[in-house]
């Protein structure tokens, strides 16, 4: 057992080199679709992993609008970035909050016009090491995949149209996935349909998400065949990253030169606030393969999940 731990940290370390390394390759000419008029928008960003990838985009070039659900918190972020020289703006956002959307939407339209990339990574985790409590599961579902699924949507139609495509990307968990070493997920129905991506739809992964929810109210829950551990946690990411497939499927019928494409990227076991800054890899290093992502050359990739820069399964 310890073999088997000490051969996957030996992977994990050879592959965070190798990215590190990636890392100092400049994009060329022909890469760097964007320009310094590229709006990028990222959610939960006044610490973390989010914080961490407004600060790599704006250091490609981006301009990158720092968002968080505190004004002064996110004052005080962006200014960080701002007096480091980095192209950041600030604007409040609560994506539990229609009115903070609807806000946020107006004042885009009137000063941006458009953004181009849309990074959701505000989320919420009450689970710290091994203590697992169904007791927030409203929050984190609501937050997590409900919050998600309302700012793409009030975003969409603020996607500029152009020809290398406007990208939406989720940080989602491994903790979500269905199927191998890491899904903790035991419930064959739920697989079978989450895994189907060809008559999956919106409508089954919100009845998936209820019938937890439901299951949660009724004390029912720990013979639902759901993870045993991170529970709503990683029901929660398992919704985004079925939704991310859904969302990409219908993305993909928009006309040439309106594409928009999504995925999803797991950002390993982060030393954040919400691991009790505890984990195997930096906000730096946790924010790497999203940024990777945002900014992929002109190469119509969607509907993926990702983690350490390579596509992993669902
Ligand atoms: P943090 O707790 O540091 O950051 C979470 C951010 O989300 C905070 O800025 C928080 O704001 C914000 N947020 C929470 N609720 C809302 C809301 N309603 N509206 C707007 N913003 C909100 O954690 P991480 O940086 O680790 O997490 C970032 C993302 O990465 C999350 O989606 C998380 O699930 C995911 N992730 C993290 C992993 C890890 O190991 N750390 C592993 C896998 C995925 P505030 O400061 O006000 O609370």
């Amino acid at each position: 057992m310890v073999g088997s731990k000490e051969k996957s940290k030996e992977k994990r370390d050879k592959r965070l080199q190798e990215i590190s390394l990636l890392r100092t390759i400049p994009y060329s000419d022909h890469q760097r679709w964007w320009t310094s008029e590229t709006v990028a928008v990222v959610t939960g960003a006044n610490r973390g992993i989010g914080f961490e990838m407004v600060r790599q985009l704006a250091g490609h070039g981006l301009t990158v609008i720092l968002t968080s659900r505190d004004e002064n918190v996110g004052v005080e972020a962006a200014k960080i970035l701002q007096e480091g020289g980095f192209n950041v703006d600030f604007h409040r956002l609560d994506i539990l909050d229609s009115s903070s959307i609807q806000e946020f939407c107006e004042w885009i339209k009137e000063k941006y016009g458009f953004i181009d990339v849309l990074i959701n990574n505000a989320g919420v985790n009450y689970n710290v090491g091994s203590d697992n409590s169904v007791e927030f599961s409203h929050m984190v579902i609501s937050t997590n995949y409900y919050g998600t699924k309302n700012i793409i949507n009030a975003m969409i139609p603020l996607m500029r149209h152009a020809c290398q495509g406007a990208r939406i990307v989720n940080v989602t968990s491994r903790l979500g996935r269905l199927k191998g070493r890491h899904s903790k997920l035991e419930n064959e129905d739920v697989r079978a349909k989450l895994m189907d991506v060809d008559s999956l739809t919106e409508e089954i992964v919100d009845k998936t998400v209820s019938e937890f929810l439901k299951q949660v109210e009724e004390g029912t829950w720990e013979s639902g065949g759901w993870p045993h551990s991170f529970t709503d946690y990683s029901v929660s990411k398992m919704a985004v990253n079925a939704y991310t497939r859904v969302l990409a499927k219908e993305l993909s019928e928009r006309p040439e030169g309106e594409k928009i494409y999504a995925n999803c990227f797991c950002p390993g076991w982060v030393k954040t606030a919400m691991t009790g800054y505890a984990g195997n890899v930096s906000a730096e290093d946790g924010a790497d393969t999203g940024v990777w992502l945002a900014l992929l050359p002109d190469q119509a990739i969607t509907g993926k999940f990702f983690a350490e820069r390579r596509e992993i399964s669902f």
